[in-house]
């Protein structure tokens, strides 16, 4: 409908104004407006005060709660567009709201009198693209359009309506495949930094890596991106197709500005003799690592994302994924389980609740992480989430598990510490917390970390008479069960 409105031509005008000032009073009207982030995100870059915007620029996160005080305190004046947005967008906008209150049947207070044909008052707006009188016809059929959608009940279903990269998730719009691999957007290196040490292992690199998005790739935490190599891929294509990477930072971006999407990604190598290596793709002898060995793989992807240097241009799909989105409630409590890069989804989430600006401060709930690597000097942002710790000790728990360095009795493949085995460390405390309806489980990384979190909790499940299966059925759907492995 905004779209719609946006492009029909239609004008600011007083009486609109003013209804609008005068009716958007009734906070279901706005909640209903703030489902679409598009209108949201453009209601918020463009039409409210400069340090409020910062909360509204991301889709998606546009609680009713934050946009609804500022709206109000509006006046006309400050509504009006902004040097860098065009009167059309703004009406669109506003009609947007209009349109809701009208398929909701709320009462609208004042009749509007669209009939009227004036010249724009946009003060201090640019000039507009659009027709500086808004016209009765325009306005006519925009009305008739919004009386059959209310009629067929279009309207009520307004977020269910497919558009252009968005998808609706649980009634709320986020970013969904605004880049494509047929045309994926060309981004550029900020910066690369190996964030591991020289382990026996020879896959043993990973990599934090920041790509300049120039604002373009707008993601919500817990979505992925994809990236194109410049190949040979697998079977010799060039460029390689596309892999898909979490993504480690906050919708915000590392910086906080909104133009920068992060990754952590593990650089796959497999040496004959010394890790798999069923395939090779370097010739033999010509690895400058591993010279003598009789086969090496290095990973398409994952070697030329770890080998970007700051400058260099990449190639970006997405973005998508919806298993890994944080809850809405603020008082949800959450058990992150991380296997090596399956940290990314989590380090994008803990920014969002204990580190962002516009966002630290407002969860209310406890978020736990267990986070398993193979060796201490696989650890990855350790730091970070000491900081988080020492700042939030009541909210925020962080523990982890390192495979070749601990042991515990409870493995009875191999001995070692895994996630689930430092999770049964505090089982009573853990449990409590999944029985909590409020509780959501995510677990990201290794193949196979599901059957951990059966390991720690299945027996618990049916010591208080439940079936493990239908204990997991109920968890998946009331949504607070998520996992991604690779
Ligand atoms: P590839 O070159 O694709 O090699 C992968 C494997 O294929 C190797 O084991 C190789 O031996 C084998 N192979 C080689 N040739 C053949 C052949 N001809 N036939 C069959 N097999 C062959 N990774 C991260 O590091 N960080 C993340 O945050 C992350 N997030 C992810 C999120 C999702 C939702 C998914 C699905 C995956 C994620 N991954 C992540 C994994 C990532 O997508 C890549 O799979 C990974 O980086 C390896 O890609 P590559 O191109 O480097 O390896």
């Amino acid at each position: 409908m905004l779209f719609f409105l946006s492009h029909a031509g239609l004008s600011a005008d007083d009486h609109v104004l003013d209804f609008l000032l005068t009716n958007l009073d009734a906070l279901d009207l706005v909640n209903l407006a703030l489902t679409s982030s598009v209108c949201c995100w453009r209601l918020g870059r463009g039409y409210l005060p400069c340090k409020s915007r910062q909360n509204l620029e991301t889709p998606g996160h546009c609680p009713a709660s934050d946009a609804w005080p500022l709206v109000q305190q509006c006046s006309c004046e400050k509504l009006m567009p902004t040097a860098a947005f065009s009167t059309r967008q703004f009406t669109g906008g506003l009609a947007f709201f209009y349109f809701a209150a009208m398929a909701l049947d709320l009462p609208v207070t004042r009749p509007l009198h669209l009939e009227a044909t004036r010249p724009v008052k946009a003060h201090g707006a640019s000039k507009s693209t659009s027709s500086p009188f808004v016209t009765t016809s325009r306005v006519s059929a925009a009305l008739a359009l919004a009386g059959l959608a209310r009629q067929c009940g279009v309207l009520r279903r307004a977020t269910a309506v497919k558009k252009k990269g968005v998808r609706v998730v649980e009634g709320k719009e986020i970013p969904w495949n605004l880049f494509s691999p047929k045309a994926p957007y060309k981004g550029s290196t900020v910066s690369k930094e190996t964030i591991t040490s020289k382990t026996p292992l020879v896959n043993w690199e990973t990599c934090h890596v920041i790509m300049d998005h120039g604002g373009k790739v707008p993601y919500i935490e817990g979505q992925s991106i994809g990236i194109i190599a410049p190949g040979p891929d697998k079977k010799g294509e060039t460029p390689a197709k596309i892999r898909l990477y979490s993504i480690a930072s906050s919708a915000p971006g590392d910086d906080e500005k909104n133009n920068t999407v992060s990754l952590v990604v593990k650089r796959v190598v497999e040496v004959a003799g010394r890790g798999w290596c069923e395939y090779s793709n370097v010739e033999k002898g010509k690895d400058p690592e591993f010279p003598d060995a009789a086969k090496v793989y290095r990973g398409v992807c994952s070697s030329h994302i770890c080998d970007l240097n700051a400058g260099d241009d990449v190639l970006i799909t997405g973005p998508t994924g919806a298993e890994m989105l944080l809850p809405e409630d603020p008082e949800a409590n959450m058990i992150f389980m991380a296997t090596g890069t399956g940290i990314a989804p989590f380090r994008s989430h803990l920014r969002n609740l204990f580190h962002d600006r516009v966002s630290k401060g407002k969860f209310k709930g406890v978020a736990w992480l267990f986070l398993g690597v193979p060796f201490s000097q696989s650890l990855l942002y350790d730091e970070e989430w000491k900081e988080m710790q020492a700042e939030y000790p009541d909210q925020f728990r962080y523990d982890y598990a390192v495979s070749s360095e601990e042991k515990s009795e409870k493995n009875k493949i191999n001995g070692e510490m895994w996630v689930q085995h430092k999770m049964m460390q505090y089982a009573d405390d853990l449990w409590e917390l999944v029985k909590d309806p409020k509780t959501h489980v995510y677990m990201c990384g290794l193949k196979g970390m599901e059957s951990g979190f059966a390991e720690c909790f299945q027996e618990r499940v049916e010591a208080e008479g439940m079936v493990y299966a239908e204990f997991l059925k109920k968890m998946k759907k009331d949504k607070r069960y998520h996992v991604e492995v690779y």
